[in-house]
């Protein structure tokens, strides 16, 4: 067995970024990721049209300033293949190669208490005894596919959107299918809609998209994010998501019917997530929230061409903003294409796929590719498949069958010295997710250092400290309109899933200031051992 001080599940963002730290502090310290290149969640989800909807001079390590001065993006929003660039590029410039083994699972890791490390188990035989374990696996790692009725006979191709084969595929002429609307969806419709024969979207709930306006990125608005950069970052980190932006911290409610309108067309010009950055309680005030959700309706009503397709596209089912708004620049006008045909689930059912196509409660359609864009058993599924056992008699996964539990997001308690990057109970989905990232990983790296300097091997949040991080978490989002939307942010897109909010709903400063608080206090909500 390789003996390590830290080993690291996952090449994305966090665990690159977890290496790095481990070895600016001196520590032998290996990523292992299942994939064959880096990237994490990036890697995997190489369907067309693959972009990142928070704007990429954000959506960059903040760490190091020569690199994010640096580093030039060359479009608003940035591209999957431009992000994989800066990612490779950062391995490259920290030396971080070495430290990474490719296409490499773990299968199960087991804490053993004699000698207090970690043992871990590959997929490729090799075994690791680490002291530590970070699982930065990725909130969204484990592919949702739904179990429709003849599925298995199908003779065409069927592809999840994350499980994207290496080769480009040429959508010229074919008759394909899109189950699914939400951020991934909306970006794979958009994209094939330009070269399909015939598309038909197969939508369950209508879902709010806002303007992306992407745009080449211009040296001038370069230049100008770089002069500003340290303040804009750090102002960032005292908004709710974590995103630098102009924050309205007043009520929808406060102001009058016509200068909210004014408000909402002002941001609506600009794109991207500004317009919900208009006023405070969105997500907290049901009137507020419907003045926002009336206005982004309007705005699809006028771009969609056929009224009946309009309505279909209507977003009514849940408060906007309580699952994860969108953004898109041509999918509503793909709609307005002859070969883009709509079906609203809930008015006309899927009854069964044949090898052929598929037929719903009112037609047959004939298609070739079926692409399932339905998201993912997110949070808690990346670890569903490695067999984690701490001290408890249950492993990881199924200690969290009922929600799961955890400090901060961070650890678990009966779990010693493993480490959770973006887990349950961080502000992952609710925030950029860099931002995010980059805090809990220098979370963990101190406590790390905090263990060492006290001459402690071991070290897991206790029980008691637990508890009320999840008790504070469930009063947070019922302070929310967020239980009102079916979402993977609360468990309800996987049927039998437990039904629990697993983000933290308090915003990013607020997460922050208990991060701080437990480290400028010498950790006291940690048993050390
Ligand atoms: P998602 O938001 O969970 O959306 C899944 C879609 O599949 C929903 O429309 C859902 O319908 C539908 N669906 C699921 N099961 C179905 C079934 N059995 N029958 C019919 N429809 C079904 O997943 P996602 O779009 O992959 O996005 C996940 C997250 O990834 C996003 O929220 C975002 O955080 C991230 N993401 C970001 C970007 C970006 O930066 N632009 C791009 C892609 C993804 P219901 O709504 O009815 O459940």
């Amino acid at each position: 067995m390789k003996p390590l001080d830290v080993l690291i599940v996952g090449a994305g963002f966090a665990g690159l970024y977890m290496l790095h730290r481990m070895k600016l502090a001196g520590r032998s310290a290996q990523i292992v990721d299942e994939s064959g290149g880096v990237g994490g969640v990036w890697y995997k989800n190489r369907y067309p049209g693959a972009r990142c909807d928070v704007e990429s001079l954000q959506y960059s390590y903040s760490f190091d300033n020569d690199l994010q001065q640096e580093w030039r993006w060359t479009e608003r929003y940035a591209s999957r293949a431009e992000i994989l660039s800066y990612i490779e590029h950062v391995v490259e410039r920290f030396g971080l190669r070495d430290g990474i083994r490719l296409n490499t699972s773990v299968e199960a890791a087991d804490f053993d208490f004699k000698t207090k490390r970690w043992l871990v188990r590959t997929t490729t035989g090799e075994g690791f005894s680490a002291q530590f374990l970070v699982l930065a696996t990725g909130s969204l790692t484990m592919p949702n596919v739904p179990d429709i009725t003849g599925l298995d006979s199908f003779a065409g191709k069927v592809l999840h959107t994350a499980q994207w084969p290496q080769e480009p595929i040429d959508f010229t002429g074919k008759k394909v299918a899109v189950v699914g609307t939400g951020s991934t969806g909306i970006q794979v419709i958009s994209e094939v809609a330009k070269y399909a024969a015939d598309l038909t979207v197969f939508q369950r709930t209508a879902n709010y998209a806002l303007p992306m306006r992407n745009q080449p990125l211009t040296p001038e608005m370069d230049r100008e994010w770089k002069a500003n950069y340290l303040e804009r970052r750090s102002r960032a980190r005292e908004l709710p998501t974590g995103v630098f932006g102009d924050f309205n911290d007043v009520s929808a409610l406060s102001v009058t019917d016509d200068e909210r309108r004014q408000e909402y067309e002002r941001r609506w010009a600009l794109g991207g997530f500004q317009i919900m950055m208009a006023y405070n309680d969105f997500l907290t005030n049901q009137k507020a929230n419907d003045t926002i959700a009336e206005f982004v309706r309007s705005k699809i009503r006028a771009r969609v061409h056929d009224p009946e397709t309009a309505r279909k596209l209507l977003p009514n089912e849940f408060p906007i903003g309580t699952k994860r708004v969108c953004l898109e620049d041509s999918y509503y006008d793909a709609f307005n294409r002859p070969n883009v045909h709509l079906v609203a689930l809930k008015e006309e059912p899927i009854v069964e796929i044949f090898p052929n196509g598929i037929r719903t409660s009112q037609k047959f359609v004939e298609v070739d590719t079926f692409i399932f864009a339905t998201g993912f058993d997110a949070i808690t599924g990346s670890v569903a498949k490695v067999n984690i056992r701490g001290a408890l008699a249950e492993n990881l996964s199924q200690h969290w069958k009922g929600g799961p539990r955890s400090l901060f997001g961070l650890g678990v308690s009966g779990f010693p010295n493993l480490f959770l990057v973006s887990g349950p109970g961080s502000p992952i989905g609710r925030s950029n997710a860099v931002t995010s990232i980059e805090q809990n990983v220098g979370f963990i790296a101190d406590i790390i250092s905090f263990a060492g300097d006290h001459g402690y091997s071991t070290v897991e949040p206790s029980s008691e400290a637990q508890d009320r991080w999840v008790e504070n978490l469930a009063e947070l989002a019922h302070r929310t309109l967020y239980m009102k939307a079916k979402s993977w942010w609360n468990g309800s897109n996987i049927e039998g899933k437990a039904r629990v909010f697993m983000i933290y709903a308090g915003g990013v400063p607020s997460y922050l200031a208990a991060c701080n608080e437990e480290k400028d206090s010498g950790f006291p909500n940690y048993i050390f051992g």
